[in-house]
Order: structure tokens, then sequence, then C-alpha cells
């Protein structure tokens, strides 16, 4: 099945011109109309013969969820090989909205406390496949005169075992003529894949890298993370220092809470030495119930992490936890009930 991302070998076929396709990108990617019907600059043939050629999307929705607060939706899609990813949507009051999108169906890096990584991996999913979730989300939110904002790469899969599609898709994204997002906007987030950091280092374009450090001991990440055995901390740090040196652009921490795993004030410490001098924001999240064997660190615990770090002068937030009730909230994607 070709779709919107074969135009180019349609319109030969067609013996049509190069200005078509570019107008035919236009009305989808700048002017979001999800129907070639509404694309009234095009011949009425042409629109039938790409209604018929060449869906606008490679990857089908299945079923839309929305939170009882109405600030998170999360939809089930499938690819044109059956298998199952979800994209979730955060709409914050400040007027973001951001898209939380997944680069493989299941993932094979296993992390102990995400419900994602006990499903293996499926599929890598292709550029297309990635970029349509966005360009789904930012026909829906076209409807609703909403605008899409932000990506973050942080749904199911990681990004640097998928990387050639993740960076074609986020470049894609970024593209003027297709979806335009800054590349400021866009966050591609890894759980500690060194070549990929590495390479992401020497990336044209300024796409934000997001760390799931976790845990600040070699010991407590290799619990909970079987990535940490492959890439030892010290290693993973090193990289770090490399992007942030090469770069000079400020790194995000991901540190999801586990009681009485990686959340003592010991803990909060040797994070802050860790990370003290890097250019860079701590992202603390509660943790989601997955079914696992971990709970969350309660409230008054975090804030006591969040204080030892701020002490050495580090830009800390708590994450506000959104669509626990449709199981959009992180580390919750496995496809339940499907
Ligand atoms: S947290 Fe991310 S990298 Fe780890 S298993 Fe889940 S989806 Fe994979």
């Amino acid at each position: 099945m070709k779709t919107i991302h074969d135009l180019q070998e349609i319109l030969s076929d067609l013996g049509l011109p190069d200005y078509r396709l570019r107008q035919i990108v236009k009305n989808v990617c700048q002017n979001l109309l999800d129907d070639y019907q509404d694309c009234t600059d095009l011949p009425k043939d042409l629109r039938d013969t790409l209604t018929e050629r060449a869906p606008i999307l490679s990857i089908k929705p299945i079923r839309t969820q929305i939170s009882v607060r109405k600030d998170t939706y999360k939809t089930l899609f499938e690819t044109m090989d059956g298998q199952k990813i979800e994209s979730v949507l955060m709409r914050f009051q400040d007027g973001r909205n951001s898209l939380c999108i997944s680069c493989q169906s299941g993932c094979q890096m296993g992390c102990r406390f995400c419900a994602t990584g006990t499903m293996g991996l499926l599929k890598h999913l292709n550029y297309e496949e990635i970029f349509d979730q966005a360009l789904y989300y930012a026909h829906l939110l076209k409807k609703e005169d909403a605008v899409l904002t932000n990506i973050v790469f942080m749904g199911m899969g990681e990004p640097f075992m998928n990387y050639d599609s993740v960076i074609e898709a986020a470049n894609l994204l970024s593209d003027p003529d297709y979806l335009g997002l800054g590349a400021r906007r866009i966050t591609i987030s890894t759980s500690g894949v060194v070549p990929g950091i590495l390479k992401m280092a020497d990336e044209p374009k300024q796409f934000n890298l997001a760390l799931s450090l976790h845990a600040p001991d070699q010991e407590t990440r290799e619990k909970i993370m079987p990535i940490a055995k492959r890439w030892p901390i010290t290693e993973l740090m090193d990289a770090v220092e490399t992007y942030l040196d090469k770069t000079r652009r400020r790194i995000s921490y991901e540190y999801v809470m586990l009681k009485d795993v990686n959340d003592t004030e010991a803990q909060a410490h040797m994070l802050g030495e860790l990370v003290k001098d890097h250019l860079c924001h701590i992202n603390l999240i509660p943790y989601n119930p997955t079914g696992s064997q971990f709970s969350c660190t309660t409230k008054e615990n975090i804030y006591r992490f969040r204080d030892i770090l701020q002490e050495y002068g580090l830009k800390v937030t708590v994450r506000v936890t959104m669509g626990q009730d449709i199981d959009a909230a992180c580390g919750q994607l496995a496809q339940k009930n499907t």
C-alpha cells in the first residue's frame, strides 16, 4: 500500500508535474486537510485517484480515549502490518499541546518499572509511522482550533534503537514544508544508549535530548534498567559530557520516583554530585502503577528529594501526572484492553 509519503512515485506514474507534490503536501501538512476531497486546488480526478491509492496516514487510528479531566488523549493505532502503537496528547492549561509518540511497537529494553518493557520488541517503526502520529494529532487539534506545540519521543520504544527512522521523522516534523515545529520543541528521550547520545551530539538540528537516568549509581540502575549492564553509568556520563561540550545545549534528566529503590536522601546527594556541573534540568516523575513490584515515593519524600537537589543549584521540577485514568501516564503504554 502506498501512502502520502510515496506521492512522488504515484505522481510520476500518473505523469504529473512535481509542483503537484508540493501542493498536496501543503494541503495535508500545512493547511492540515485530512481529506483529499477538500483539496479544492487539485483536479477532481486526481483527488479521486489519491483517495483510492494513497491514504494520508500510514497508520490506522483504532480508538481514542480521553481522560476525565479532558487534558489527556490516548490513541491506539495499527500499522499496515498489524502491529499496535500508542500516542498520548497532553493539553496544558498554558496552551501547550504536547504529543508523546512511539518509535517502536513494544520495546526490547525491559526497564523493570515500565509496562511497555514487558512486551518485548515487536517492530521498529519506519519514519512515516512515527511522523504520522503527529500528523494525525495536528489534524485532530485543528478541528478543536488548536495546534500541536511540542513533540516528545517518550512513548513506546527506545528511540536510539531505531535511530535513523527517529531522526528522519524528527527532521520532517521540523521541516517548514511539513509540520514546521521548531527543533527545540522536539525532545528525543533515551534510556542510555551511549552510541545514540554520541551520534545525536553531531546532528545539525537542535533537538532536545532527555536521558532517563532513574538512579545515580550503577548498582541501583542495574536493578531497574538492564541497559545499565551494557552501558555502565561511568560510560554513560562520559557520553553526556561529550554531548554537552559539543552542543552547549541543556539536557533533561528524567528520574522516576520509586519508593525505597532510588529515592533516599543519600541517593539525592549522589545525584546532585553527579550532575551538578551539567547544563541540565531534572524532571522527577511520580511513578504510575503498571502492575509491577514497585510503588511510588510519597509526595513528602519527592519534595524532600527535590529540595536536596536544589541545594546543588540544580533546576528541578516534579512532573504533573496526567492521564492515569486511561493508562496514558508515563510508563503505562502497553495496549491494555486491546
Ligand atoms: S522505559 Fe522506555 S526504554 Fe525502558 S522499557 Fe519502557 S519504553 Fe523501553
